[in-house]
C-alpha cells in the first residue's frame, strides 16, 4: 500500500486531518484501534426505554466489573455503554491517592459519538493568559491564527448558537440557537440585572437546527430534539466523525481506514529525520505489521498520543520520540468539574416545555475579565446549565410501574436548575504521563501511569465557583440551593490535554505553532495533547480547528517539497 499520509486515531481531530487531507487530494490512511461502527446500523437511538436492557441502566455489578471508570461519566447507559471502553480489558494505573477518570472510547469515530457536543471558541484571554501570568509558556498562537478556521469548521460541523458580542466567547458562524425555557429566561434576565458584566446566553452546540444543503448533501438532517444522543444519532444531527468528517472524506475516494489496528511505536530515520513508519497489532490477531506514509498524524487522543510517541524511543530520542524538550507526557490537565451548585423553584408551575433540547444555557467567564475584586486566583470559570421540571426530567429513571407511575407522571414537578462549573486548570511539569515499563496488556504495550493532581488555584477557583453559584441561584428565587459537591478527580470533565504542547521554543515544547514536532518534521499531533493551556471553554472545536490547520500546513508542505 501507498499513501501520502498516516492519521492515527478517528476520534474528533483524527477525523477532520482525514477530510481536510482527502479533500487536498492525499492519498490518506485511517488507522484506528477499535472496532468498525455503521453510521445509524449501529445506533440504539429508536430503541424505547423498554426495549433496551434493564430499561437503559447499567447493574451494578457490571458496572463494578468492568466500568468502573468508565460508569462515572453522565452518557453512561446501557444504550451507550458499546461506546465505552471496558476498564477490566484496558488497564492503566495512578497513584492510589491520586486517582486520574480517564474516559476513553475505542472504535471507529472515538468519542465523536458520546461527546456533549458543547462548542465555543477559546479567545485572546485564553491565548495571552501564559504569557500574561508567567503559568506555562506563552502559545505560539493567537486567536487571529485561529479565527479562520474556526470559521470553517462551525460552518461544516453545524454549530448552532447565538452571538453575544463578548471579547471572551467570540462569535462564530452559526446556525438559529435553540431557545432558552421560561425559567432560565427569569434567570438571565436576573442574573444579567444583578451583574451588567455577567451574560447568560443558550448553549452553542453542534446541532444541524437549519441544515445547509453541504450538511444535507452528507445525508444529514435537522435535530428532532430527542435528547438520546449518546446513543449514536440515526439523523446525523450532531456532528461525529460518522456523521460528518469521515463520510465527506470517503467521498473524494482518497481514504483508506484500517479498524482494529492499535498502534504500538512509530519508527524514526534519522539519517533522514522523519517518521519512516506506523507499527501496528491486530485487536484480534495480535499480528504485526507496518505502515508508511510521507506525513503522519497522530490523534489519538491526549493520553493515548502521549503513549504511542513515548513508547517510540530509539537511539535518538530515548526518553519518546520527538522530545528533546523532555515536555512529553508532561503539563497534563482536564478543566475542574465537580462545582457549581443546584436548586428548586416555586414558581412558574403554570409554564411547560416541548421536547427534549439536547442542551441547555451557558455562563462564560467573567472573572478575571469583568470582575477582578476579591479575587485570590488566577484565570476563571464558566457555567453551563440546565432546568427542567423534575419529575419529567427524570422520566424513564423514575421508580414504580404502571398506571401508579403513569399517574404521577402526568405531574410534571417543580423547576430544577444547576450550574455546573468548569474552571481552568493550570500546566504543571509534574502532572504527567509515563509508561510503566513492568506491567503490559493483553497486547505487550507497557501501561499508562497517569500522575495528575489538583492545586490551591484550582481549590480557590472551585470555591468561588460554588459561591457565585449558590449566589446567583438565591438572587434569582430558587430554594433548596445546594453546591454541587467536591472537586471531581482531573480527567471527569473529559477535556484531557497538554501533554505534547505546542510552543516556540524546542527547549520546552514538542510542537510548533502549526500542531508539527519541532524536531520532526514530518510528524503532526493535534488532538487535546497540543494545549498549552486549558482556558475555560470545552475544547474539542479547537481541536478541530487546530487540526484543519495543521492539515492544510502539512498538504502545503508536501506540495513544495518542503517535507
Ligand atoms: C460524555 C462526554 C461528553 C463530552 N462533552 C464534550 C463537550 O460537550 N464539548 C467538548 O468540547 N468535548 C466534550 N467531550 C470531550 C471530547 O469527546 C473529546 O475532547 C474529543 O473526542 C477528543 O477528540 P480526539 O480526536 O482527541 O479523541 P477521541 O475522540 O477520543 O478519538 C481518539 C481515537 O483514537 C483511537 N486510538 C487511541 N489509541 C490508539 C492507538 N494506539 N492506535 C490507533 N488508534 C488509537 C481511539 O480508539 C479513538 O477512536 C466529551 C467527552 C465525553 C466522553
Ligand atoms: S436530539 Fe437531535 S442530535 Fe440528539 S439524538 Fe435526537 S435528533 Fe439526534
Amino acid at each position: 500500500m501507498d499513501f501520502d499520509a498516516i492519521v492515527v486515531g478517528s476520534g474528533i481531530s483524527g477525523g477532520w486531518v482525514a477530510k481536510e487531507l482527502c479533500e487536498r487530494g492525499l492519498k490518506t490512511l485511517v488507522l484506528e484501534r477499535g472496532r468498525d461502527v455503521q453510521h445509524r446500523v449501529d445506533y440504539l437511538d429508536f430503541a424505547p426505554p423498554w426495549e433496551l436492557p434493564h430499561r437503559g441502566m447499567v447493574p451494578e455489578t457490571e458496572k463494578a466489573q468492568h466500568y468502573a471508570i468508565q460508569s462515572t461519566s453522565y452518557a453512561f447507559n446501557s444504550a451507550s455503554s458499546q461506546w465505552f471502553v471496558r476498564d477490566s480489558e484496558h488497564p492503566y494505573s495512578t497513584p492510589m491517592d491520586r486517582p486520574f477518570s480517564w474516559i476513553r472510547g475505542y472504535q471507529l469515530g472515538g468519542r465523536s459519538i458520546t461527546w456533549g457536543r458543547q462548542t465555543y471558541r477559546m479567545s485572546d484571554f485564553d491565548f495571552k493568559a501564559n504569557r500574561l501570568d508567567g503559568h506555562g509558556i506563552d502559545w505560539p498562537i493567537r486567536y487571529e491564527d485561529i479565527q479562520p478556521w474556526y470559521d470553517r469548521v462551525e460552518r461544516f460541523a453545524g454549530i448552532s448558537g447565538s452571538n453575544e458580542g463578548l471579547e471572551q466567547l467570540p462569535d462564530g458562524q452559526f446556525l438559529p440557537p435553540l431557545a432558552l425555557n421560561c425559567v432560565e429566561l427569569a434567570f438571565k434576565q436576573k442574573t444579567e440585572a444583578d451583574h451588567p458584566t455577567r451574560r447568560v446566553t443558550v448553549a452553542r452546540c453542534a446541532h444541524l437546527t437549519e441544515p445547509t444543503p453541504e450538511h444535507i448533501a452528507l445525508g444529514r438532517g435537522p435535530c428532532q430534539l430527542r435528547n438520546v444522543c449518546e446513543r449514536g444519532c440515526g439523523y446525523g444531527a450532531y456532528f461525529s466523525s460518522l456523521s460528518a468528517t469521515l463520510p465527506a472524506a470517503r467521498k473524494t475516494n482518497k481514504l483508506t481506514v484500517i479498524t482494529d489496528a492499535i498502534v504500538e511505536r512509530l519508527d524514526y530515520d534519522h539519517a533522514k529525520r522523519r517518521v519512516s513508519g506506523v507499527r501496528t497489532i491486530d485487536a484480534n490477531t495480535k499480528q504485526g505489521r507496518s505502515y508508511q506514509a510521507r506525513v503522519v498524524f497522530v490523534c489519538a487522543s491526549t493520553v493515548a498520543t502521549a503513549q504511542i510517541l513515548l513508547a517510540s524511543k530509539s537511539e535518538y530520542f530515548p526518553h519518546g520520540l520527538a522530545n528533546r524538550s523532555d515536555a512529553l507526557g508532561r503539563h497534563l490537565m482536564d478543566h475542574v468539574v465537580g462545582i457549581g451548585a443546584s436548586g428548586t423553584h416555586p414558581g412558574f408551575l403554570d409554564r411547560y416545555y416541548y421536547g427534549r433540547r439536547p442542551t441547555g444555557f451557558y455562563v462564560p467567564r467573567y472573572i478575571n475579565i469583568t470582575e477582578n475584586a476579591d479575587v485570590d486566583f488566577v484565570r476563571g470559570f464558566g457555567f453551563q446549565g440546565y432546568s427542567s421540571r423534575s419529575s419529567w426530567q427524570r422520566g424513564e429513571h423514575e421508580a414504580g410501574v404502571g398506571a401508579e407511575l403513569k399517574q404521577r407522571l402526568r405531574e410534571p414537578g417543580r423547576w430544577e436548575m444547576s450550574l455546573v462549573g468548569f474552571g481552568e486548570m493550570l500546566p504543571r511539569a509534574d502532572n504527567r504521563v509515563t509508561l510503566d515499563e513492568k506491567r503490559r496488556d493483553q497486547w505487550g504495550i507497557p501501561l499508562v501511569h497517569i500522575d495528575c493532581t489538583h492545586a490551591e488555584n484550582e481549590r480557590r477557583l472551585a470555591e468561588r465557583a460554588s459561591q457565585d453559584a449558590v449566589r446567583m441561584l438565591i438572587a434569582a428565587g430558587f430554594e433548596n440551593v445546594t453546591p454541587l459537591g467536591a472537586i471531581r478527580p482531573p480527567g471527569s470533565s473529559v477535556h484531557e490535554m497538554g501533554t505534547a504542547r505546542m510552543g516556540r521554543d524546542p527547549a520546552t515544547s514538542v510542537l510548533n505553532g502549526h500542531n508539527q514536532a519541532h524536531d520532526i518534521s514530518n510528524l503532526f499531533v493535534t488532538d487535546g495533547s497540543c494545549m498549552t493551556s486549558t482556558g475555560t471553554v470545552n475544547p474539542s472545536l479547537t481541536y478541530m480547528a487546530l487540526s484543519a490547520r495543521a492539515a492544510h500546513r502539512a498538504a502545503d508542505l508536501l506540495a513544495s517539497g518542503e517535507i
